[in-house]
């Protein structure tokens, strides 16, 4: 066995607060010790010593169209439509390659990776990251819906500490019995994930079979009448499909009521917010304290290129911290470390604690609070 890491840190970052002064044992990366810093312990690190941080949304493989998806329009449909607008890119692989590595020099150890081909996991494995590819599933044609659910069973084999499974787009763009096979597909312990309360329209189209997702889906020749319409709104429908609960991770959760907000509490569904993608698409932000207060499990990510300046979870704090300045800076801290990996049933990662490899990264900043002011620069002390 190799000699022990150790890291003295002035501020450390763990799932039971801040410890001032104090040091962390490794031995092949792993967590042997959290003890008070002592004299033979070396020179303590400057700034913030916090975990390698978790992005809960992305989408690595939309990184080719950066910067050319305008936004703010506002709506989610015009964003779409801006978004296939852009149409074919070179470099797309490139960009996707280039995105994984941005992930981890952004301090990023684990990540929620969205793919229409389920096909991320190497460029995530060879950046060193681990996490889940979300391998995306809609539609709503009932002659090609058998033969993807029956596809279900055949993922991609994954990478090194990255696993593969299914993951239902939207409710206004997947067939209702998809939904339920994603979610059900497993692996057991790997949350799968669907936008939702995102764009404005999807409780119209759920409620009244209407408005811009329905015309949007008639433009697109989609077989969509065929399925009823629910009648309620998104959160409803998820419960009535028995797949709410801590198997599936809702990503946006910015239109959804009070109501809505208690019964994902209550079915312990885990959300990922992505406030910058948020602003950019809609305008809007998810009145993320209603979740606080009904005690849901939240984590954060960045979403895509296509809607995000970048893929630094950290960027998503100063908008939070601006927009809810009540909420202590330490709490978005906790969604992008220990609660977010908890959010996701990662074990391991995320947090400073004995057993875990969660690599360490080094803030600069003086205090917690500073993180609520801008990104702070970074390094990697101890890579995952
Ligand atoms: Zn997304």
């Amino acid at each position: 066995m190799d000699a022990p890491t150790i890291v003295a840190a002035r501020a450390l970052w763990t799932p039971s607060g801040l410890l001032t002064d104090a040091t962390v044992v490794l031995r092949d990366g792993v967590i042997a010790e959290v003890r008070p810093w002592r004299a033979g312990d070396g020179d303590r690190v400057d700034g913030l010593v916090v975990p390698g941080l978790i992005n809960a949304h992305t989408h690595t493989e939309l990184s080719h169209v950066a910067g050319r998806v305008k936004g703010a329009t506002p709506g989610f449909v015009p964003w779409l439509d801006a978004l296939w607008a852009v149409g074919a890119v070179a470099g797309q692989a490139e960009a996707r390659a280039a995105a994984a590595a941005s992930l981890r020099d952004h301090g990023t150890a684990y990540v929620v990776d969205v793919s229409n081909a389920g096909d991320t996991a190497a460029d995530l494995a060879s950046a060193h990251l681990r996490g889940v590819v979300q391998h995306e599933r809609l539609g709503f044609d009932a002659r090609t819906v058998p033969a993807t659910i029956a596809s279900l069973v055949n993922e991609p084999a994954g990478a090194p500490g990255v696993v593969v499974r299914a993951a239902p787009h939207a409710l206004f763009s997947t067939a209702p019995e998809l939904v339920v096979a994603c979610v059900r597909a497993g692996p057991k312990g790997v949350p799968s994930t669907i936008h939702v309360g995102e764009a404005e329209d999807e409780a119209r189209f759920l409620m009244s079979g209407d408005g811009p997702h329905a015309e949007l889906l008639d433009r697109l020749g989609r077989e969509w009448r065929g399925w009823p319409t629910p009648g309620v709104g998104p959160i409803d429908v998820l419960s009535r499909l028995g797949v709410l609960g801590p198997d599936l991770l809702l990503v946006h959760g910015v239109l959804l009521d009070h109501r809505a907000v208690l019964s994902i509490a209550f079915a312990d569904a885990p959300v990922c917010f992505c406030p910058r993608s948020n602003l950019h698409v809609g305008g809007l932000l998810p009145d993320v304290p209603s979740y606080f207060t009904a005690g849901v499990r939240c984590a954060l990510g960045t979403d895509s290129l296509a809607s995000s300046p970048d893929l630094d979870v950290l960027g998503e704090i100063p908008v939070l911290a601006a927009a809810f300045p009540d909420v202590p800076v330490s709490r978005w801290l906790a969604m992008v470390t220990h609660e977010g990996a908890a959010a996701l049933r990662a074990t391991g990662v995320g947090e400073v604690a004995v057993g875990a490899r969660p690599g360490l990264l080094q803030l600069d900043v003086g205090r917690v609070e500073d993180l609520g002011r801008a990104a702070p620069a970074r390094r990697w002390i101890v890579a995952p």
